[in-house]
């Protein structure tokens, strides 16, 4: 049940949903493994010191109420527009994040028929989600912040030296904002599975196991 796998799931530590993070990133296979654990590492740190500036520029607020704060418009929209793939928010610079409400429901009541609010730390979805892209607002107006800088070397042929970014940096510190944002007690990254579930819950099981496989990494 999704209980199980959720109470499994909250025990998985940065370096864990880290290497799961950067599965994903398509250029995943050219970083090495001490890159990629020096990148985990910096990206959540970036993403935490950047929740901790938030809080001491502002005072403790709501995701929308930062969100206000900023600059940044919050849309609550019904419909995704699009039926090849479920979207639950995106960030469209410069200034505005998109919740998809439809989906943020199905999750809800998943947590409601489940019982898993105490697990969750009583958290609430919408706000994960805002502060996760707000992550991605921050670093849109910051060109030196770490998640933008950190380039690894794809191919050098004699002077000519090709960098690239990545994707995943930036999703991880998404998350380690969310996560210091909301104060919660384990990474936010649970939920790509856990609002996934109700729409596709065999897919859901497939990310699940594909992150349980990264216990013990330490990336
Ligand atoms: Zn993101």
């Amino acid at each position: 049940m999704i209980k199980d796998l959720i109470r499994e799931l909250k025990l998985l530590d940065k370096y864990e949903w880290g290497s799961y993070t950067f599965n994903r990133d398509p250029i995943h296979n050219k970083v090495s493994r001490q890159e990629k654990k020096d990148m985990i590492e910096k990206a959540n740190e970036c993403g935490y010191h950047e929740a901790l500036l938030l809080r001491e520029k502002y005072g403790i607020k709501s995701p929308m109420e930062y969100a206000q704060l900023l600059g940044i418009k919050v849309s609550e929209l019904e419909d995704e527009g699009s039926k090849d793939y479920i979207l639950f928010a995106r960030f469209n610079s410069p200034n505005n994040i998109s919740v998809y409400m439809k989906n943020v429901r199905k999750a809800e009541e998943l947590i409601k028929n489940e019982n898993l609010n105490m697990m969750l730390g009583g958290v609430k979805i919408e706000d994960v989600l805002i502060a996760h892209e707000m992550f991605h607002f921050i670093e849109d107006n910051n060109r030196d912040i770490y998640t933008r800088t950190a380039k690894i070397l794809l191919w050098e042929l004699g002077p000519i030296k090709y960098h690239s970014g990545l994707v995943a940096p930036g999703e991880i510190a998404a998350m380690a904002f969310a996560r210091e944002l909301l104060k919660l007690s384990y990474y936010p990254n649970l939920f790509d599975i856990l609002l996934l579930y109700p729409h596709n819950s065999k897919t859901a099981k497939a990310l699940y196991d594909e992150a349980i496989a990264m216990r013990g990494d330490e990336a």
